[in-house]
């Protein structure tokens, strides 16, 4: 006979990325406890692009309250050779000044990104009203929101198509913190990293070359990836001895198509990542 526990664990699931309002998703942190209380996840992690402000106390307490456990985690966006490469950090604390400076560094890179963009589009005779935007944290899918309201084109891909992708009128050349540094800033703030969406990655040396690095994990599990092609990850995973994480990349309305909880990992593969946070909390 199965223990009550061992069917606990059985259905147990966490979704480990998904964007928040903090920064280009559409569902508020505290409206993504409760969707992902009410989709059945049990642990969570809200992964916001360059951002930890989603880890208010309100937030923490709301999924204590739901039984969800939230991991606190973010999506830094490095550049490494020219490629643009995502990296998740997980673990740390939200207190932790280390973080919270370069959450503020990336703030300012952003900032000033958007008003190049925004520059680029008025040459091109498109005036994008200011308060069209966010205050801070503003993304290129803002931007694809703002032209869509404008009725200069009829969908965000469209935007990205024709203005904000690369290739785009108004592309602007990655312009991140490094993945070495980003990887030293996470560690340093005693968090966890992770090599977000391998398969964006084209080039094959790059991946040899990134994984070489001193990341933590792989993210192996993701969006609505068919099971079968993340063969390859969780084999070099394993390979190298990292972690597996996993998630749906959730934004909400701004990309319909990714759904919260479509992506998930299990107990055991949450379960280390949240010991290494737990013992900072102790
Ligand atoms: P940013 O961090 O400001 O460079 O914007 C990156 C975000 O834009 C990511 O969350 C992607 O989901 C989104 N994005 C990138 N390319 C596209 C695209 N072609 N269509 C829609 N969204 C995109
Ligand atoms: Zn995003
Ligand atoms: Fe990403
Ligand atoms: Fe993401």
């Amino acid at each position: 006979m199965r223990s009550e526990a061992a069917v606990v664990l059985k259905d147990w699931r966490a979704d480990l990325h998904c964007h928040s309002t903090c920064s280009d998703g559409t569902v508020s942190p505290l409206q993504l406890v409760e969707l992902g209380h009410a989709l059945g996840l049990q642990g969570l992690s809200i992964t916001d692009h360059d951002t930890i402000a989603a880890y208010s106390s309100e937030v923490e307490e709301a999924a204590q309250r739901q039984g969800i456990q939230l991991l606190p985690g973010v999506e830094f966006s490095a550049e490494y050779k020219g490629h643009s490469i995502h990296i998740l950090g997980y673990s740390f604390l939200p207190k932790n000044s280390v973080i919270l400076n370069f959450c503020r560094r990336h703030a300012l890179r952003r900032y000033q990104r958007a008003m190049a963009i925004l520059s680029r589009l008025k040459m091109l005779g498109i005036s994008i009203e200011r308060e069209l935007l966010p205050k801070e944290l503003i993304g290129r899918p803002h931007i694809a929101l703002a032209l869509m309201e404008m009725g200069v084109v009829s969908s965000i891909a469209e935007a990205f198509k024709i203005y904000l992708g690369k290739g785009g009128k108004a592309y602007l050349e990655t312009d991140s913190f490094s993945v070495e540094e980003t990887l030293e800033v996470i560690h340093a703030a005693g968090g966890l990293a992770v090599l977000a969406h391998p398969h964006l990655v084209k080039n094959r040396k790059i991946i040899e070359e990134l994984v070489a690095l001193p990341f933590d994990g792989i993210e192996g599990y993701y969006g609505r990836f068919p099971l079968y092609s993340n063969r390859p990850w969780l084999a070099l995973a394993e390979k190298k001895g990292l972690l597996i994480t996993g998630g749906s990349d959730f934004h909400g309305e701004v990309k319909p198509e990714s759904v919260l909880g479509s992506s998930w990992i299990d107990f055991a593969r949450f379960s280390p990542l949240w010991e290494h946070y737990q013992k900072k909390e102790l």
